[in-house]
């Protein structure tokens, strides 16, 4: 897929904010600083579309991007901002896991993981929500420019291993840099495949 037209649709301040659409959404989430917008710009080759946190987890609202007229690309908030007080924390968790649980056109979960670190707590427990609560996902490993080839795929497998824990099967998996593009095409070509069998 080419990406040809990227357009700021809205940005919805909690679950019932989000606009209503039929068409299938593609989400993105991950620990502030993961890389969420570098990514979300190299996808939409909009250098501008997703801001490039100079303040992490300053943003708690879901922003949506319609992307060449046909699906919805869905900017979620960055969990796991020391900084933010308990009480938003918990009101942030909330926003998040109504629009993740309960939109009914949610095609696919981004989970964003840091690929230059070994596996985190907080990454695997949001896993391990997304798997109990039978959302589709794909696990983008970000930053690979980062490190080492062989310390990338350590790193990847390590996840993996701990996963294995509450995911059944072998779970989608793409490395990224978005300094290098890698991963731009899969992620494009993946997205292209489930729209196709969400149409049929
Ligand atoms: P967000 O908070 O998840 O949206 O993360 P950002 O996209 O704002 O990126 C956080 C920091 O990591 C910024 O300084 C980016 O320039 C840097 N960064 C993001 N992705 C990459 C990458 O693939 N490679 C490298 N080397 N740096 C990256």
């Amino acid at each position: 897929m080419r990406v040809k037209t990227a357009e700021f649709v809205t940005s919805a301040p909690d679950y019932p904010g989000c606009p209503e659409s039929d068409l299938p959404e593609f989400a993105f989430i991950g620990r502030s600083n993961v890389g969420k917008s570098s990514l979300i710009n190299l996808l939409s080759g909009k250098q501008g579309l997703a801001k490039v946190s100079s303040k992490p987890g300053k943003t708690a609202l879901i922003n949506f991007f319609r992307i060449n007229g046909s699906w919805t690309l869905v900017d979620l908030p960055g969990y796991g901002y020391a900084r933010r007080s308990a009480a938003e924390q918990e009101q942030f968790n909330e926003f998040v896991s109504d629009y993740a649980a309960q939109r009914p056109n949610l095609a696919c979960l981004f989970l964003l993981v840091d690929g230059k670190i070994p596996p985190q707590k907080s990454d695997l427990q949001f896993l391990q929500w997304i798997v109990e609560h039978e959302i589709r996902f794909c696990l983008v490993f970000t930053k690979g420019d980062r490190v080492k080839p062989t310390q990338l795929k350590k790193n990847i497998q390590s996840f993996l291993e701990e996963a294995k824990h509450f995911v059944a099967g072998d779970p989608k998996v793409i490395a990224c840099s978005s300094k290098t593009g890698r991963g731009q095409g899969e992620i494009l070509q993946f997205i292209d495949e489930v729209i196709r069998a969400w149409k049929k």
